[in-house]
């Protein structure tokens, strides 16, 4: 059985983020979606709304569990007996730090393999950050996230 880890910030979950675990999904036997934080760093939504979010919007795909820790992925993924770290790619500036951060994991645990897949185009400009860009200038963000965090944070808004 391969169980992959699906890490990241996903602060909060877009659907480029959903396109690429739907995917895995596909290929793996279970992938875990991982939500990494850090105590000191509160981030744009606490860790635990992000999680209840991905949860609600995940809940249709059997072989997918949401998560969060905290510290090194590699450890993570140790404990979770996971031997695929799955990542996803949408330009040459993400290859060069995944690039990195993959050669750091498998210097830091020989066991651990990351898998790189490559968005479809329509989500290739999406990311967290311009999400919340677009949400801080009162923008429309339901073309860029599931339905769960457009509620959650439309009404948190009050744009709904
Ligand atoms: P991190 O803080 O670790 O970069 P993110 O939540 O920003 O976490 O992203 C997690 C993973 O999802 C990364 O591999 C990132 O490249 C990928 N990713 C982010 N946005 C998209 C998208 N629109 N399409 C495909 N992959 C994406």
């Amino acid at each position: 059985m391969t169980i992959a880890i699906y890490p990241g910030s996903f602060d909060p979950i877009t659907n480029g983020h959903i396109d690429i675990l739907k995917s895995g999904a596909e290929i793996f036997d279970k992938v875990i979606i991982a939500v990494s934080y850090n105590i000191n760093k509160e981030g744009f939504l606490p860790v635990d709304v992000r999680v209840k979010l991905i949860e609600e919007a995940v809940k249709d795909i059997p072989n997918v569990e949401v998560d969060k820790f905290e510290g090194l992925t590699v450890e993570y993924a140790k404990k979770r007996g996971a031997s695929v770290l799955l990542r996803g790619l949408r330009t040459s500036f993400d290859f060069e730090y995944e690039l990195q951060l993959s050669q750091t994991n498998h210097s830091l645990y020989n066991d651990i393999k990351t898998v790189f897949l490559i968005t479809k185009p329509e989500y290739n400009f999406i990311s967290s950050s311009c999400v919340r860009e677009i949400l801080v200038n009162k923008g429309d963000i339901s073309k860029f996230v599931p339905a769960s965090v457009f509620n959650y944070l439309s009404t948190k808004n009050g744009i709904l």
